[in-house]
């Protein structure tokens, strides 16, 4: 396991772990390139709030074009990122692309925003999202960050400090990917959240798997209590819908709902017929 291992863990070197070793290096080298060569995009993808069935936000996603592999999933690249200090500035140009996109759109929709826990410990994230926010003339109202909860397990007090920082601007805090890792309902306590994501590994066994649906009627109950929202990723199936409404969750993702696209002109009747007109 290459990542594992971490970055001073090349103690010992077996002939398999060789290929391996080469592709990771090999994408290093590639990432750096990238940006500068304009490979990456991004993909959108809708929020639905369950009770209104209206949209509320779309979740950027990052996706690299390689010139030779084509399509690299970030769950492949953003690590590397990560161990290589690129995620740096991979990250800025996200916020600003995101947050550049948002501005254009018709409707007031939120963009949300994945940020590296790693991000966290570089340049001064509230100034980038200042920044970002001034140069798109975007209300920080509509930026919403997604984070993991790693984010508090390391120097809590620091990303506390910073995460309260950006939220006094008025940009909204989502946890991400909430039932994996530890999960300690003391992060919930430790800052006022305003979305919790629970995480599609859940959502993948509804309706029928009892375990599921206590687990999230378990979160939902919480989060009420807190006052913190909740919306369910991966939903896939009308069932898992309509189990998420019923257990209390405030807005759902996931394909069902529409997959993450270059673009959200499918939501927009009015940009589809300038597309039109222009096409014509
Ligand atoms: P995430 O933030 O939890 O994003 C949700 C992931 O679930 C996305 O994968 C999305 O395409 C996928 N997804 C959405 N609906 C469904 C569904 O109904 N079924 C299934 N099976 N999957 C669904 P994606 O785009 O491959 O991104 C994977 C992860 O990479 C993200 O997970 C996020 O952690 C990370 N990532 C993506 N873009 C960025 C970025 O700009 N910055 C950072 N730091 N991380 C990013
Ligand atoms: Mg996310
Ligand atoms: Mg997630
Ligand atoms: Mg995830």
């Amino acid at each position: 396991r290459v990542k594992a291992e971490g970055r001073n863990g090349w103690c010992f070197f077996k002939p398999e772990m060789d290929e391996q070793l080469q592709r990771r290096l090999e994408m290093e080298q590639d990432l750096k390139r990238a940006l500068a060569d304009n490979q990456f995009q991004l993909y959108f993808q809708p929020l639905l709030n369950l009770d209104t069935q209206e949209i509320t936000s779309f979740e950027a996603l990052l996706r690299w074009h390689h010139p030779v592999r084509g399509m690299v999933s970030p769950a492949e690249f953003i690590p590397v990122a990560e161990e290589s200090g690129l995620i740096g500035p991979l990250g800025e140009w996200v916020l600003k692309t995101a947050c550049n996109a948002a501005a254009t759109w018709s409707q007031p929709w939120r963009i949300a925003v994945n940020i590296s826990p790693l991000q966290f410990r570089h340049k001064s994230l509230p100034v980038l999202v200042k920044k970002a926010l001034k140069a798109a003339g975007l209300p920080a109202s509509r930026l919403e960050l997604e984070i993991t909860e790693s984010v508090l397990l390391e120097n809590e007090k620091q990303n506390l400090s910073i995460l309260t920082q950006i939220r006094d601007m008025g940009v909204r805090i989502a946890m991400d990917d909430f039932g994996t890792g530890y999960s300690s309902l003391s992060y919930l306590r430790a800052f006022p959240f305003d979305k919790i994501k629970i995480d599609q590994s859940f959502v993948r066994d509804l309706p029928h798997d009892r375990d599921a649906l206590s687990i999230i009627r378990a979160i939902t109950d919480m989060a009420q209590s807190l006052g913190v929202r909740i919306t369910a990723e991966g939903v896939e199936t009308q069932a898992q819908m309509d189990a998420l409404k019923e257990l209390g969750c405030h807005e759902a993702q996931g394909y069902l709902i529409g997959r993450p696209a270059p673009g959200i002109e499918a939501y927009c009747p009015e940009v589809m017929t300038v597309t039109k007109t222009v096409a014509a």
